[in-house]
């Protein structure tokens, strides 16, 4: 390939709405070009990025004996209807109608449609088991889009759906799965994790996240290094407190009274002290009308934290959900929003909301929580991954470091992860809501055993940079740089000699399979190389008038701190 035909398009300041690293350096590197919030074009230099991720995700997927086929990303929201999800699932879910009038919706995941094809075309146990995947674009109304495709609305996602006779066939299946995962992220060249992950919304028995480490990721993972035990931090906390917590709920929901119920009371209920010390609560106020009816609820999530001032808040000066957390007093509730707080609740109490001595910590996952009326409802009160304040990281640290494991074979460390990869033993949860059976052996009906197995494949791209880029730009893994090696020829409109070794190095290169890019531009050397280390391809090779006198070129790989000569002879045997 020659840059001159291809499209380069750098630039040198990231714009002001990129907050992270990799969505910076993706938007300065050409890769990526926003058009509306979480929505991207992919620019040529990311696509080829893109499309290496999902040439290795293939290959390990057909190898694991996964069979592709494309489903639609317009579905009709029957079959959603069928298992309930149209209407339980939220605003994540774009519902969108024709032009009769009719719903559909745009797929964030695909269960439904694949449960349709199955249970039309899996008939016998002789059929069974089988395993369906494809690469297609999501969209999910995410209610924070950013990071760039990290956390997309848009995005590509590899889905993939297995259907077994019974758990013990569906159990080897999720395994196959794990290990093909495993496959994928060590040809990524990345580092990850493994971790045991809540079944969440989408249901299921067991389940596995496939974290990438990194300090700026979302999740946080309790791993212990000594043994092989590691989990989603929500995981682990909802484990140890569920029980207790789950009780608080229920109590809760029983006792607090719309419009009513203080939030002292609330309070109480949940068993946290209400006080400057209580830094976190989701609360609901109630506009009464004359008869004492409520007119409207709004759902507040108070994160403030104890040095800001409410003041600030109602000026707008502060986000409140930025600013950190602090319960703020009754008073103060009823002042900002000129009405009584009321009750909180019901709730559905996910996750629990965590205790350590006198401070407290909300694990809220997506919670829902809100008014007792069906259109009030809050879903998606998430402080966990929302507030990444590196003091609240800092606690959550003092909450587990040291522990003892689960396992019992050391103790508990935590590190940050971003979630790349989900494998879900669901059951027959679809399966039954849909009828999606098979025959046995003795031609009895027999509900399909499923699990689902997501992989997000833009967001590796945005994971890949978190982990592994320097002040100069992205560092990208061999298997998925946009090129592998970039060949730099220095004054090749004066020198022929320059020109025909660029020419025949790029074309050997090619000739021997390798992803070679000639920057056959014309820039200045330390505007060409600016570029190269930007978007981070992992080889370089300078071709100079100077060196090829010696019969040498200069090398440098993107992590070396400088080139090295090698002898124009030795370069193929050197990158192959
Ligand atoms: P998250 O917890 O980050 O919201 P999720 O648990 O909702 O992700 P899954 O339903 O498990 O996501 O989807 C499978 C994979 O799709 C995820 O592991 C992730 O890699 C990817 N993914 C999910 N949401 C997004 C998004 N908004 N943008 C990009 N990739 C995503
Ligand atoms: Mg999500
Ligand atoms: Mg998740
Ligand atoms: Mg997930």
């Amino acid at each position: 390939m020659k840059a001159s035909q291809f499209f380069v398009s750098t630039l040198k300041e990231a714009p002001a709405d990129a907050e992270v690293v990799s969505h910076k350096l993706m938007m300065r590197a050409g890769m990526i070009k926003r058009i509306g919030a979480g929505i991207y074009n992919y620019m040529p230099m990311g696509l080829r990025v893109i499309r290496k991720v999902e040439a290795i995700i293939r290959e390990e997927m057909t190898r694991a004996g996964a069979v592709e086929l494309l489903m639609p990303v317009v579905q009709p929201a029957e079959l959603w209807q069928e298992t309930g999800r149209f209407d339980k699932m939220g605003p994540e879910l774009m519902r969108v109608k024709d032009r009769h009038g009719r719903d559909f919706i745009i797929q964030p995941t695909s269960e439904e449609v694949m449960t349709d094809i199955a249970r039309q075309e899996l008939r016998s146990y002789k059929q069974l088991p089988k395993n369906f995947y494809h690469i297609q674009t999501k969209f999910r109304d995410e209610r924070r889009p950013r990071f760039g495709v990290m956390r997309g609305r848009e995005f590509t996602m590899k889905d993939a759906y297995s259907f077994d006779r019974d758990v013990a066939a569906a159990t080897v299946s999720y395994q196959g799965m794990y290990a093909a995962y495993q496959r994928i992220f060590d040809r990524f060249g990345l580092q990850y994790r493994a971790v045991a992950a809540d079944t969440g919304a989408i249901g299921g028995e067991i389940s596995h996240e496939f974290q990438v480490i990194a300090d700026t990721g979302e999740d946080a993972i309790v791993y212990c290094p000594t043994s092989d035990y590691a989990a989603n931090i929500e995981l682990a906390e909802g484990v140890a407190l569920a029980t207790e917590r789950a009780a608080a709920a229920q109590a809760l929901t029983k006792t607090a009274t719309p419009g009513k119920s203080t939030c002292e009371e609330v309070a109480a209920l949940l068993a946290l002290p209400l006080a400057q010390t209580v830094k976190s609560l989701v609360l609901a106020t109630d506009e009464l009308n004359d008869k004492g009816e409520i007119i409207k609820s709004t759902v507040w999530l108070l994160l403030l934290r104890g040095d800001h001032d409410l003041n600030e808040v109602k000026a707008g000066k502060v986000d409140g959900l930025k600013a950190g957390f602090r319960f703020a007093t009754v008073g103060e509730i009823e002042d900002h929003f000129g009405c009584k707080p009321g009750y909180l609740g019901p709730i559905n109490l996910i996750k629990p909301v965590k205790v350590i001595a006198d401070r407290t910590v909300a694990m809220m996952s997506d919670f829902v929580c809100g008014a007792n009326q069906v259109d009030y409802h809050f879903t998606g009160a998430n402080w966990g991954r929302d507030l990444p304040e590196p003091d609240l990281i800092a606690d959550l640290r003092n909450v587990v470091v040291g522990d003892p494991s689960p396992d019992g074979k050391g103790v508990l460390a935590i590190q940050r992860g971003i979630e790349v990869g989900h494998v879900f033993l669901l059951g027959t949860k679809y399966s039954a809501d849909m009828k999606a059976t098979f025959l046995d052996e003795n031609g009895k009906p027999q509900l399909m055993v499923m699990g689902c197995y997501g992989i997000g494949v833009t967001r590796i791209l945005g994971a890949a940079i978190e982990q592994s880029h320097d002040e100069r730009g992205i560092i990208w893994p061999d298997a998925i740089a946009p090129f592998s090696v970039v060949v730099c020829p220095i004054g090749m409109d004066r020198s022929e000699e320059v020109k025909a070794a660029a020419h025949k190095l790029h074309d050997d290169l090619q000739a021997l399979g390798i992803d070679v890019l000639l920057d056959d531009r014309g820039e200045r050397p330390g505007a060409m190389f600016a570029d190269w280390e930007l978007i981070g391809v992992p080889h370089r090779v300078v071709i100079s008038d100077r060196g090829l006198k010696e019969g040498q070129v200069e090398y440098q790989g993107r992590r070396d701190a400088e080139a090295s000569k090698l002898a124009l002879v030795d370069v193929l045997a050197h990158l192959k």
